[in-house]
């Protein structure tokens, strides 16, 4: 079995879900279920034996050795994180404990399980760290992509508390020889993510008629990825990435906000056409967002020429599957957005 953090948030519950399409090895689903959690994405799986899911907090070290110790997992796929720039701007506190205290003490009970275990099955075990190409910080319009060794440069509270968890599983390897692997990865879109984000918050407010925000210009440059080529990405790598490693994940879909804007209000105005006009005419510029990066661009080719691995969507493609999914599931976005979903969470997992 393989034991996941963060497996009810967005990119977490789409791995959750992939794996166990693809393979009979069981998940153990370790998360807290913050406001970014949502056991609704995993209904599929219930009565499935090889989903077990424990509600709990990877600061809790004690907690989470016993559980490693009970269900001997041969991998730990770390995904569970404070994940919202903005938040992370307004306060920055959740961001130091859960990403740099939080995978600290994961880290702690990881190699204490580990140095355990006979030699064969430690050869075998793997510590894959699923991270953002935020670490690197922001790019001028003619730089190169980032690539693995872009010095880090992060901006924000949430990239440098990642940057920062970044440092701390490679120290594990260096230090302690602990069987790590790091992947940094773009802007990821797709089914399940929470509406508090670009793609799905436009989807949602152009369906409900209310205005698109787009911090400043629009003009800051994003690379993007559909959330089910990352999944397949940190499949191969946990099968076999070299120890030790980082591997940028990317796209190779560079874009300015407004033009993915653009992309997504064109899609709908040609899956759900409004009664007059066009999506476009609720675009309305805010504020920009303070010490927001300019650009970023990941040059993924290690993944490439080394695991073969390629994403098989285009933004178009991409975009196309995002935006019947969220037409599809309006009962999910409207669950989150009037908080049953959180109402549900405190009164089925009070006193656990
Ligand atoms: P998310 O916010 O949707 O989900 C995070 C999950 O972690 C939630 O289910 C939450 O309940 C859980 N969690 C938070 N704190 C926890 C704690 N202390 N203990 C246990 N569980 C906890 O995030 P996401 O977008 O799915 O991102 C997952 C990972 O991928 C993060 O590490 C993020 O940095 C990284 N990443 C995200 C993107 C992106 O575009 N979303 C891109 C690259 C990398």
């Amino acid at each position: 079995m393989i034991f996941v953090t963060g497996g009810a948030g967005f990119i977490g519950s789409n791995f959750v879900l992939d794996w166990l399409a693809q393979s009979d090895e069981g998940v153990l689903n370790y998360d807290k279920l913050t406001y970014a959690g949502n056991l609704n994405n995993l209904k599929s799986l219930q009565g499935d034996a090889r989903h077990i899911f424990v509600r709990g907090d990877i600061c809790d070290q004690a907690g989470v050795l016993a559980l490693l110790q009970q269900h001997q997992p041969r991998a730990i796929v770390h995904f569970a994180a404070e994940s919202h720039v903005d938040r992370s701007i307004l306060g920055p506190g959740e961001f130091i404990q859960t990403n740099i205290n939080g995978t600290f003490s994961l880290l702690e009970a990881a190699r204490a399980y580990w140095s355990a275990l006979p030699d064969d099955e430690k050869a075998a075990f793997r510590f894959l760290h699923v991270s953002t190409d935020e670490v690197y910080g922001t790019l001028g319009p003619d730089d190169a992509p980032f690539s693995e060794t872009t010095p880090y440069a992060p901006n924000s509270p949430y990239s440098a508390s990642k940057a920062a968890s970044d440092h701390l599983v490679r120290s594990y390897h260096h230090t302690y020889g602990l069987p790590t692997l790091t992947t940094n990865c773009s802007n990821n879109y797709g089914p399940y993510h929470f509406p508090e984000k670009l793609i799905p918050l436009i989807i949602s407010n152009a369906l409900g008629g209310k205005p698109l925000p787009i911090y400043g210009d629009g003009q800051q440059v994003r690379d993007w990825l559909y959330v089910g080529d990352h999944c397949a990405a940190i499949r191969r790598v946990l099968a076999e990435g070299r120890l030790g490693e980082t591997y940028n994940v990317g796209g190779w879909n560079e874009m300015a906000n407004l033009d993915a804007v653009h992309t997504l209000c064109d899609m709908l105005d040609k899956l759900r056409p409004k009664a007059a006009g066009s999506y476009r005419d609720q675009i309305t510029f805010v504020k920009d967002r303070p010490g927001h990066d300019r650009r970023y661009a990941i040059d993924a080719r290690k993944l490439e020429r080394e695991l073969g691995w390629k994403p098989a969507e285009t933004f178009q493609s991409g975009i196309a599957k995002t935006v019947q999914w969220y037409l599809d599931n309006q009962a999910w976005v409207q669950d989150v957005q009037s908080g049953a979903y959180a109402k549900w969470v405190e009164t089925n997992y009070q006193n656990r």
